[in-house]
Order: structure tokens, then sequence, then C-alpha cells
């Protein structure tokens, strides 16, 4: 059973061949950051043709670093959506292709289904139920899990992602695009309580909301630069880390202890932080929980984790026809 994945939602043009939907034999992702860092973010337009240019390459490079033929290839899995529907395309329209010639089954994958099941790969013996923290570019979501593909969305955000809004704190402190990596990095260096930073609980709620501490930052940085005043620029990356943090982390707590679940799963591009993995650690091993987390190369965008989120679906009978179209906005659930 050798499936291979297809990963082209936004800026990283990712193919992977799973075995058994467990086993990575090849993850291969072309990124194309520095083809965006000089807008200081995605353009679309040549996200898609560069996606173009790249995914025969790609498909070819994965087979051979998995040691494959086509012969032995025996399902195709492709992200459907949410993302960039230019980009999206590229992806559906190659795997349809592939699925069509060589007479496969075809897997539509939702992304943040994909972010999710990264944590499968990292533990193939996870129980349910799961609780799942996903924070990436898009998307802020406590997800509760009952078995495969059984899913409810118990929070989410009302405005910005947290991946969104470290990229546009990391903007507006002239760092590069992606800016969630270069903050971490920045917070090394600066205190935490540098700069006092509002924390958005929302009463009563599973809900996050981070657009009012995007606005704290860029405030605080008007003010000190109408002032003349130097800023303290790992200070309030750092500050503003912690406040995103302490939200997450609070919320998760509180979801995992209403819900009694005793394992949670952290997925999506912000899980690649390791300020905030090691604060999610401790806080649910303080009440006797366990965190789990994907390996850093499969928390942000990549095909092992849509590979592994269409083996689960192939098994639950899900496959698409030729007829099989990119979805920009696909809801999860
Ligand atoms: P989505 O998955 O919601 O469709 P996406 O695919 O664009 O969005 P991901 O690839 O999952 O997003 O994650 C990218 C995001 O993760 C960016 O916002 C990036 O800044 C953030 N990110 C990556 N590494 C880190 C890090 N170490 N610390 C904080 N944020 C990070
Ligand atoms: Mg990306
Ligand atoms: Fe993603």
């Amino acid at each position: 059973r050798c499936m291979l994945a297809i990963e082209t939602s936004c800026d990283e043009t990712s193919v992977a061949i799973l075995n058994d939907g467990r086993t990575v034999r090849a993850n291969v992702i072309a990124s194309q950051i520095p083809v965006h860092q000089k807008y200081g973010g995605v353009v679309p337009e040549i996200a898609s043709r560069k996606h173009m240019e790249n995914i025969v390459d790609v498909v070819d490079a994965a087979l051979v670093e998995a040691g494959v033929t086509w012969d032995e290839v025996t399902s195709v899995a492709v992200t459907q959506g949410p993302g960039l529907v230019g980009a999206l395309l590229v992806g559906v329209a190659y795997a349809k292709g592939v699925a069509l010639a060589r007479k496969l089954p075809l897997v539509p994958v939702h992304h943040i289904e994909g972010h999710i099941y990264a944590n499968f790969l990292a533990e193939p013996d996870l129980t349910f139920p799961l609780l799942c923290l996903v924070v990436s570019g898009g998307h802020t979501h406590l997800i509760e899990l009952t078995g495969h593909g059984v899913m409810r969305i118990i929070g989410a955000t009302r405005d910005d992602a947290a991946g969104e809004a470290f990229d546009k704190v990391a903007r507006a402190l002239q760092l590069p695009y992606p800016g969630g990596p270069q903050i971490e990095q920045l917070a090394r260096s600066g205190a935490e309580d540098a700069y006092e930073l509002p924390r958005a609980w929302l009463e009563n709620s599973l809900d996050f909301s981070f657009s009012g501490l995007k606005s704290a930052v860029l405030n605080t940085l008007h003010r000190s630069r109408q002032r003349g005043e130097t800023i303290d620029a790992a200070g309030l990356a750092a500050s503003f880390q912690a406040a995103v943090a302490d939200v997450l982390v609070g919320k998760t707590c509180q979801a995992a202890r209403e819900a009694k679940i005793d394992t949670v799963l952290l997925a999506g591009g912000v899980a690649a932080n390791s300020y905030l993995r090691t604060r999610l650690t401790t806080a649910l091993a303080a009440e006797g929980r366990r965190l789990v987390t994907p390996p850093l190369v499969l928390c942000t965008d990549n095909a092992a984790m849509i590979g592994c989120a269409g083996y689960y679906r192939l098994l639950r009978g899900i496959t698409a026809q030729a007829d099989l179209n990119a979805i920009a906005n696909l809801p999860l659930l």
C-alpha cells in the first residue's frame, strides 16, 4: 500500500510517499519563501506559477528518494482546500491526471485535517478522545476528536489567526516573511515583561481574539517612534509571544479540563514555536495531561501530513472522481 500525497495550498510545493499512511518514505518540500520574501508575503499569482514549474520535479524527487516506481503507487491524496485557489488547482489537477491515467483511487484532503494528522505520524498509536489546538497561518481552532474524521470545533478565533498575528507583528518590526520564526528568534534575547500588552480572555468562551493584541503592538511602535524613543524590539517580540502563549495555553488547558481529555495535540505552523511547545507541555503536565507535538518539519505545510490524513480517509471510503475541484474556503466540517 503506497500512497502519493500532494500539497500545494500556499507557498510550499510538497510531495510525499507513504506506506500504510504511517511510514513516510519521502517528504519533499520545495519552499517558495525566497521568491515571496521581497514582497513581504505570499503573492497568489506567483505561487501558482511556481507550483506549475515545480510539481513534476518534486514528484520525481519524491519517487527517487522513496525508491518507489509508478507501478508501486496504489493511491493518490491531494489537498482540496482551504488555501489559494490558483495554488490548490495545480495539485488537484496533477493528482486527478495521475489518478485517471493510472486508475488509482483519488483522496481529497482538508488542509487542516492534514495539520492535525501530522500528530499521527509522530505517534501512530494515539487513542481517542483527543483535543487539538490548531495554530496556523490562517486558523486558530480548538478541536475535539472522538474518532478518525469525527471532529467538533469547540473554539475558534474571532479575528486574526495566531500565525497571522505573528506575521503582522513581524512586519511592523521590519522582519522578513514569514514572521513567526523571526519573532521567536528575536524574543530569545528579550524580556517577557518589557511591555504590558493585553490578553483577550473573552469570558465564558473558548474562542480567541488576537487583533487587539496586534493593534496594541502597532500602537506601542507608533508612539515610541513619534516620541523618538528607541524601541526594545526583542522585548516587544518576547512580550507579544508571551501574550499569545498565555491565551493559547490558558484556553487549551480549560478545554482539556472541561472535556476531560488527557491527550492534547498541537498542530499548524505556529506549533513549530518552541516557546509555545514548552509552555503548553508544562501547563498540561501540571494537570496530569500530556502534549503531543509533530516534529518541526511536519508542523508547517508538507505533503506527509496530507498523506497520513488521506490514508485514514481512504480507509473510511472517502474518494473523489475526476470532477474534483479545489475549494479556497473549504469548511472543515
Ligand atoms: P493554514 O494552514 O491555516 O491554511 P498556512 O498553511 O499558510 O495556513 P502554516 O504553514 O500552517 O500556515 O503555518 C505558517 C504560519 O506559521 C505562519 O504564520 C508562520 O509565521 C507561522 N510560524 C512558523 N514557524 C513559527 C514559529 N517558530 N513561531 C511562530 N510562528 C511560526
Ligand atoms: Mg507556507
Ligand atoms: Fe498550513
